[in-house]
């Protein structure tokens, strides 16, 4: 007999080889029916393999996170299925999940396009209503690349030649008949096709290369998505369809922000629109960093090697500097990754007493970092960047009151900003570290309590520290729901005693500061891109980089159209004109396009009565105010956040 543990601590007792299915039908069959697979002592299995011995029994269905997973999974299988039958000679290599959905690459002589989806499609739902087992199957090692190598599948053969001696060697087969269709694979799997369900889609084709190296073979990769139920299905892509329409990189093409080209790969172009922007983000985090206390401070960006030795990043980051030759040959020069080596430059300069503490230190810091040019996306993933970089330097018994510090600013930018849902991470000590666990023990503790006091929600990432120190970073949800890592805090006992940073303590003696590196928004180019994609390019009138468009509606207002723009330029306004003969309809609907916030009508009426109708982006509508009551009204909205009283 085998005794069955279930979660809630429950047991029972059940024939010898029952396998998971056999204990959920057991229970109830309607339970049976949305059983999936199981959890085997904490260990995913088949549903329907014969359990072993005594075991803890955690049934999975398509609500859990393994469930979906192994939805995704199957639905990869059942496509490599259909591809091979609809293009004969086209070899499988590997078809992992990834996040939302799975890939599968394919060796084949014949291209396959996305015209190809519909009928692919077509055998996969085939293939899924017939409701075939997946049987799970032990080869011996040899007898499979056989049994591969016999079928032409030459990249599976590899595959198999790899694996480690120990490793038990399980193919696939879906259905029960010798002439089913199978895969190498580790498992598990549903128990059978039609759990798979109907809501998959096929979403593109890309090129991929054969363990993902370009000096082999140029392979086909199938992209597809698979939820648990048509709705989860319908509000992906209805995800995908927002993200793209607030895609940055097209907005910022269309809105005229900022532009990339091959010449300068990573690095962006700021127009006078994005840059605008980009200043009107720095000019307010300035402002709020030296109301907390900060001072600014600016460092260079090529450095001797020797700096970067000493600080240890010749070591251990070395593949992400950009390294140049300066003066003689045997003289290397590389541009700053990060700035904080630069500033335990400032604060050595000159004795430091325990009075002076905190310092505070804040660089709008210009950084270079090699990404490999796959990895590049847009503001998103860039080479060169500029971070909101802060680093305080403090006394041991100050750390917890900086840290609230920094989580309170972090918390009031980012409500300025739009942000509401905000997430903490907590990341402790990792195996290998730096510093005593006393001193570990009292960060983690500061850390720990700054984030608590947050008050935001807090997630635990036990050993996921730096190894110099315990972290917090901040995770934010966009309009559309999406989580962005931007601003982190961390503790540092590593830097001062690397790069010999003392202060005078009250006892006279000599002393090491705590060093916290700090970012509120991370990078400016990334953060933007976010802000971009959040508000879709319709940012609030204080950050817009053009908040006024004064259109005429016949030529003889032009006069009094240059005199209203010019007074609300005065008054601080960013304001365009449009004095085209073009229809109004025209002129309103090209910059509502261009997500101008406010269109300033005039015409012959207005000119006369020195009156400006004012037409709102979104469903506001239109108001008619006196000129001087727009401006008042117009520059009170525009004033930024931190400075409305
Ligand atoms: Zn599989
Ligand atoms: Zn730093």
């Amino acid at each position: 007999m085998l005794t069955i543990t279930f979660p809630d601590g429950a047991t029972r007792e059940f024939e010898d080889g029952t396998s998971a299915m056999g204990v959920a039908k057991a229970l109830s069959k309607s339970l049976a029916k949305k059983v999936l697979a199981a959890k085997v002592n904490g260990e995913l299995w088949d549903a329907t393999r014969p359990l072993e011995g005594d075991t803890v029994l955690e049934l999975v269905t398509a609500k859990d996170p393994e469930g979906l997973e192994l939805i995704r999974h199957d639905c990869a299988h059942v496509m490599a299925e259909a591809v091979q039958e609809l293009f004969p000679g086209t070899q499988v290599t590997i078809g992992p999940n990834i996040e939302d959905g799975f890939f599968y690459d394919f060796a084949s002589d014949k291209p396959i396009s996305e015209d190809d989806f519909a009928a692919i499609e077509k055998k996969m739902k085939f293939i899924i209503q017939q409701n075939k087992p997946f049987e799970r199957e032990v080869w011996d090692r040899d007898d499979a690349i056989k049994l591969f190598t016999d079928k032409g599948e030459t990249y599976k053969a590899e595959l198999i030649a790899d694996l480690p001696e120990d490793e038990t060697i399980t193919i696939y087969r879906q259905g029960s008949n010798e002439g089913d269709w199978f895969d190498l694979c580790r498992g598990p799997h549903l128990p059978s096709t039609i759990k798979i369900g109907t809501a998959f889609k096929l979403m593109k084709v890309a090129g991929a290369y054969w363990r993902g190296d370009s000096k082999n073979a140029q392979l086909q990769r199938i992209y597809g998505t698979a939820w648990a139920n048509q709705d989860d299905l319908d509000a992906y892509l209805h995800r995908l369809e927002e993200a793209e329409k607030r895609d940055h990189r097209r907005l910022g093409r269309e809105m005229e922000l900022f532009h990339f080209q091959e010449e300068a790969q990573g690095q962006a172009f700021w127009h006078e629109k994005g840059w605008m922007l980009y200043r009107t983000l720095q000019e307010y985090m300035r402002r709020r960093q030296i109301g907390d206390g900060y001072s600014e401070i600016n460092t260079p960006e090529l450095m001797d090697q020797k700096f970067w030795k000493a600080s240890g990043h010749w070591d251990k980051y070395r593949e992400n500097m950009f390294i140049t030759q300066v003066d003689d040959e045997d003289k290397m020069f590389a541009l700053k990754p990060m700035n904080c080596p630069c500033h335990v430059q400032v604060f050595n300069h000159g004795q430091r007493s325990y009075r002076d503490l905190p310092l505070r230190f804040a660089e709008f810091g210009s950084c270079h970092r090699y990404e490999p040019s796959g990895a590049l996306h847009g503001l998103m993933r860039v080479r060169a960047f500029t971070q909101d970089d802060g680093h305080i330097f403090c006394r041991e018994d100050q750390v917890i009151d900086e840290v609230k510090g920094f989580c309170a600013l972090l918390q009031s930018v980012y409500a300025d900003l739009g942000f509401d849902n905000v997430m903490v991470r907590f990341s402790d000590r990792p195996e290998t570290r730096v510093g005593s666990d006393e001193v570990w023990d009292k960060a983690e503790a500061a850390l720990r309590a700054a984030a608590d006091a947050t008050g935001l929600d807090v997630e635990y990432n036990p050993g996921d520290g730096a190894f110099y120190g315990p972290k917090l970073d901040f995770v934010l949800k966009d309009a559309i729901g999406r989580e962005w890592q931007t601003g982190t805090i961390q503790a540092d006992f590593n830097l001062p005693d690397r790069l010999d940073a003392s202060y005078i303590g009250a006892d006279d003696a000599k002393h090491q500061p705590v060093m916290l590196h700090r970012a509120v928004l991370g990078s400016f180019e990334r953060f933007l891109g976010v802000l971009i994609e959040h508000y879709a390019g319709r940012f609030p009138l204080w950050l817009a980089p053009v908040q006024v468009v004064v259109a005429t509606i016949t030529s003889d207002a032009d006069d009094y159209a240059e005199q209203a723009a010019q007074a609300m330029r005065a008054a601080g306004l960013r304001v365009e004109t449009d004095y085209r003969n073009e229809k109004i309809n025209y002129k309103i609907r090209e910059h509502s396009l261009a997500k101008v916030n406010v269109i300033a009508v005039v015409g012959r009426k207005e000119a006369d009565e020195g009156k400006l109708a004012l037409r709102f982006l979104g469903e506001r509508g239109q108001e008619i105010l006196s000129l001087e009551d727009a401006i008042e009204s117009l520059t009170k909205e525009a004033t930024p956040p931190d400075l409305r009283k």
